[in-house]
């Protein structure tokens, strides 16, 4: 679009010089003339170097299957990038215009995935808050298709400019975070509990602040009974008029008044999981309870968020069959979760694909709708002009073993992985070799 207007400007000022340039001719003044003449053939080569510049493509993805759920794609489509950018996308996009060109015939094109439930403050400390359970983003995102991830409120308002200043400022994945209502974050400790540091207002100041970065207010472990905890963190979700990301140590608190409180929009995670701290969303006949359904109804989302206990089949595959679908696949990501049946995020997605889930809508989740849940419209998707963050993923076929947080196992014939997987236009994970240059 850019190009297109550039080309229509260099155009109006070539048709003004060469009407100047006769009228100079026509009255017969040489000197004019030849400068007249000077100024236009300078602008022809101007616009010529306008021109190759545009036709130039940094790295082209030929011949792959593309789904886009926000541009309703899904079929074979070349993609383009340019500048860090996606710059087009169409059926057939000539090699020859591109400086490398990338072929993933037989892979999904899909744009970067979007990790709703991380913990990735990771430091020397016991725990989550700059400590060892938490994990480098750049050290599962690329290999699992991620550009970016969203931090479960590892941090609060007290923590936060440690976290961007340590991990967020320097992490090629780009980090987003849920800023926990407790000031120091979850740092699974009694100060975590402290209701007189759940400030509102320093909350909204600091999410304020860097709007860019935190996309709403994270309430996740409180153990006693007062709802005060809650209510602030969802003050403050209100007044900054962003989502609520429940987690789910909340043992005093019943689901149903939980989301009751919760307004469309709002995010609960761990929404399959079946452990004692928790009632779970499908009863013990096997049906989604009415409030969750309801719930579901008003606009509350519900993202997987497996960790090492958060997803159970019996809550998952009833829940799916009844139309409880995940509205995103946070993977809740740390130390512990990534070495359980959770694995990688793709491991997850790979679950709902062998229960039934298209890949259309598996890409949507993991993508568009994820983008959306967080306001973040720029993200999820390849329209031309927006960030080149894309994950080629290929479907290998064979017999799987999909495991739960209970050590339970469905068997599957498909799993997804990702072979290429694009920061802003830069390869930043490449399984096979498919943008390496050949050993001779
Ligand atoms: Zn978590």
């Amino acid at each position: 679009m850019e190009n297109a207007r550039n080309y229509k400007l260099i155009f109006i000022y070539e048709i003004i010089i060469s009407k100047n340039m006769y009228k100079l001719l026509k009255f017969k003044k040489p000197v004019a003339s030849i400068f007249a003449i000077t100024v236009m053939a300078g602008f022809m080569s101007l616009s010529s170097v306008f021109i190759v510049k545009a036709q130039t493509i940094d790295l082209l993805l030929k011949g792959g299957h593309l789904i886009d759920a926000k541009n309703k794609i899904d079929r074979k489509m070349d993609v383009a990038i340019t500048a860090g950018k996606v710059f087009r996308v169409a059926t057939d996009i000539p090699a020859s215009s591109a400086k490398k060109v990338v072929d993933v015939s037989g892979l999904i094109v899909a744009p970067g995935l979007i990790n709703m439930h991380t913990h990735v403050y990771a430091g020397s400390k016991a725990g989550f808050t700059e400590g060892t359970s938490s994990q480098l983003p750049d050290a599962f995102a690329p290999r699992a298709g991620i550009t970016t991830v969203v931090d479960a409120g590892t941090s609060g308002w007290r923590t936060f400019p440690d976290f961007k200043a340590k991990i967020i400022d320097n992490s090629v994945t780009r980090v987003l975070a849920f800023l926990n209502i407790a000031s120091g974050g979850y740092s699974v400790d009694k100060a975590e509990e402290n209701i007189a540091e759940m400030d509102v207002q320093k909350t909204v100041e600091t999410v304020k602040k860097y709007s860019d970065i935190l996309v709403g207010v994270r309430i996740g472990r409180y153990y006693g009974t007062e709802w005060t905890p809650f209510d602030r963190a969802s003050e403050a979700s209100k007044l900054l008029n962003k989502p609520l990301f429940v987690e789910c140590h909340l043992p005093m608190y019943s689901l149903e008044d939980q989301l009751n409180k919760m307004r469309s929009g709002d995010i609960l995670t761990h929404a399959f999981e079946n452990v004692s701290e928790r009632m779970t969303v499908v009863d013990e006949q096997g049906k989604v309870r009415p409030f969750v359904m309801a719930a579901q109804k008003r606009g509350v989302l519900f993202d997987v968020g497996h960790g090492g206990g958060g997803f159970w089949f019996n809550q998952a595959v009833p829940a799916f069959k009844q139309g409880l679908w995940p509205n995103s696949f946070g993977t809740d990501e740390h130390r512990t979760s990534m070495n359980s049946g959770m694995k990688t995020m793709l491991n997850v997605m790979s679950k709902y694909l062998n229960m039934g889930m298209t890949m259309p809508e598996i890409i949507a989740r993991g993508s568009w709708n994820a983008a959306k849940s967080i306001q973040r419209e720029d993200l999820g998707h390849l329209t031309e002009g927006s960030v080149a963050d894309i994950a080629v993923l290929s479907v290998s076929k064979g017999k799987f073993g999909f495991v739960d947080s209970g050590n339970n196992k469905i068997e599957g014939d498909k799993k997804l992985e990702a072979e290429l997987t694009i920061r802003a236009g830069r390869i930043i994970w490449d399984l096979n070799g498919l943008a390496a240059n050949a050993y001779k």
